[in-house]
C-alpha cells in the first residue's frame, strides 16, 4: 500500500538513509512533510527532489528564506516553523507514516503527537522512550498507533521475535561495537577531541549519537528503550561488545534457542524493514559476505572504561524513573564536549552528579517530564561549568 510520509529530522543521518530508500521506491512512498532545524540549504535541495506539501524549520527567518527560494522556482511547498508545526505535521491526516528522526529531547513532543494521532511510527528518536517510556507506550496503545523500531538493535530484536504471543523471550542480548576507544589506554581518555569521538569505526551517524557510542551511554539508553518496547525487565537485557557490528542483537528463548539478525552496518536495512513491513524491499545495502568478513567476536563491557554505561544501567535497574534526568544531563554534557568546553572524561562526572543532585523527579505527564528535564539541564549546565544562558 502506498504510504505518505512525514520525515521529522530529514536533514540528519537517518533522514538521508530514509530519503535514499524513498528515492529507490517512488511507487511505494510519497513525502507529505520534511522537517529540519537550521540546515536550510539541505532542506531546500530535499524539497526540490521530493516535492513535499509542507516543510518545517526552526524559526520564522529560516522559513521565509526557504519559502522565497522555493517560490522562485514555482514550487508550492508550504513552509512552517517552530515546535507546534512539528507536532502538526506529525499528526496530520495527510500522512500515514511518521519517521521520528529528530535528535534528542527536541523530538519528544512531535513523536508523542504522532503516537496520539495513531500513526504508523518508525522510531529512531530513542528519547521518546528514554524520557517518557510509560507515557509514550500508553499513547501508542490507546490510539492503536503502530510502532516499528528503527534503532538497529531494536529492529533486530523485532525481527527475531516470534509472532506467537505465547512464545515470550527469556532474555535479550544487545550488541555494541564498543566505539572508537575500546582499547585506548584509560589514562588518555581525557585528551579525546570531538572529531576523534565522532569517528565511529563502523557506523556513519550524527555527532550526538556518535559521542554516545564512544561513551557507551548509547547502549545504556538502548537497554531502557528495549525495556519499554519489548516489556522486558532491564535485568534480563544483557549488553555484549561485538566490534564487527554484524550481529545487530539477539533474542534468547526458554529452550536456549538464540535468534540473531545479521547484516552489514548500514541503517538502510532496519529502515527498509520498517518502511516495507510486513513486506520486504530492496535497500541498496551491500550483501553480507560471511566468508570474507572479520571473525565475529563477543565480550562483556568493562564498566570502568565506560562509566556512562554503568550509570545508565543503574538507572534502568532502579526502575527507569531517573532516565529523564540521565538523558537531560547527557545531552548537556555532550553538547559541552562537542563545543570544546568539557573534557570527554567529564561527561560521566556531569551525568553522575546531576543524577545525585536532581530532587523531585516527576514523570506522570508531558508537563512533569518537561519540568524535570528543564531542572536537570540547568543543574548539568552548572556542573559543566557553563554559564546558565548556554543551554
Ligand atoms: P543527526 O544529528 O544527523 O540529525 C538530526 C536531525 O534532527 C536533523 O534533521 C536536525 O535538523 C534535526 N534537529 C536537531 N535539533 C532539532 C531541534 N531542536 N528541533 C527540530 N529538529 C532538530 O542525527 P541522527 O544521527 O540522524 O539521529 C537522529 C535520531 O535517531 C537520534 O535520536 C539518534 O539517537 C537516533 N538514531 C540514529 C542512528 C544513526 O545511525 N544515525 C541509529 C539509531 C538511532
Ligand atoms: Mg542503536
Amino acid at each position: 500500500m502506498h504510504q505518505r510520509l512525514t520525515l521529522l529530522g530529514a536533514t540528519g543521518s537517518i533522514g538521508d538513509s530514509t530519503l535514499d530508500l524513498v528515492a529507490r521506491h517512488p511507487e511505494d512512498f510519497s513525502v507529505f512533510a520534511l522537517t529540519a532545524h537550521h540546515n536550510i540549504d539541505k532542506l531546500y535541495r530535499q524539497c526540490l527532489a521530493f516535492q513535499p506539501a509542507v516543510a518545517v524549520v526552526a524559526n520564522a527567518d529560516g522559513a521565509s528564506r526557504l519559502s522565497a527560494r522555493l517560490k522562485a522556482l514555482g514550487q508550492h511547498t508550504e513552509v512552517l516553523h517552530g515546535p507546534q508545526a512539528l507536532m502538526a505535521v506529525a499528526a496530520a491526516d495527510e500522512c500515514d507514516t511518521v519517521v521520528a528522526a529528530i535528535v534528542g529531547g527536541a523530538g519528544l513532543a512531535s513523536t508523542l503527537a504522532a503516537a496520539q494521532a495513531g500513526k504508523r511510527i518508525l522510531l529512531a528518536n530513542k528519547e521518546a522512550l528514554v524520557m517518557s517510556g510509560a507515557l509514550f507506550m500508553a499513547s501508542v496503545a490507546e490510539s492503536k498507533a503502530q510502532l516499528l523500531p528503527v534503532d538497529s538493535e531494536h529492529n533486530a530484536i523485532f525481527q527475531c521475535l516470534s509472532n506467537h504471543p505465547e512464545a515470550r523471550p527469556e532474555r535479550l542480548i544487545l550488541t555494541a561495537s564498543g566505539g572508537p576507544f575500546l582499547t585506548r589506554p584509560l589514562e588518555t581518555l581525557e585528551d579525546i577531541t570531538p572529531d576523534q569521538a565522532c569517528a565511529h569505526p563502523k557506523w556513519r551517524m550524527g555527532r550526538k549519537i556518535s559521542v554516545d557510542c564512544a561513551t557507551m551511554m548509547n547502549k545504556g539508553r538502548e537497554v531502557i528503550e528495549a525495556h519499554w518496547l519489548f516489556e522486558m525487565p532491564p535485568e534480563r537485557i544483557e549488553v555484549l561488545i561485538h566490534p564487527q557490528s554484524i550481529v545487530h542483537s539477539m533474542v534468547v528463548y526458554a529452550d536456549q534457542s538464540v535468534l540473531a539478525q545479521l547484516g552489514n552496518p548500514d541503517m538502510r536495512t532496519p529502515i527498509a524493514q520498517a518502511l516495507a513491513y510486513p513486506r520486504r524491499m530492496a535497500s541498496g545495502v551491500e550483501p553480507l559476505d560471511l566468508t570474507g568478513c572479520e571473525p565475529l567476536v563477543f565480550s562483556k563491557p568493562d564498566l570502568r572504561r565506560f562509566p556512562c554505561l554503568r550509570l545508565a544501567l543503574e538507572v534502568a535497574h532502579a526502575g527507569c524513573e531517573l532516565s529523564v534526568v540521565l538523558n537531560a544531563a547527557n545531552e548537556v554534557a555532550v553538547a559541552a564536549f562537542l563545543a570544546g568546553a568539557l573534557a570527554f572524561s567529564d561527561i560521566a562526572r556531569v551525568v553522575g552528579q546531576t543524577l545525585e543532585q536532581t530532587a523531585e523527579v516527576a514523570i506522570g505527564s508531558l508537563e512533569a517530564i518537561e519540568d524535570t528535564d528543564r531542572r536537570a539541564r540547568a543543574r548539568a549546565t552548572q556542573l559543566s561549568g557553563l554559564p546558565p544562558t548556554r543551554q
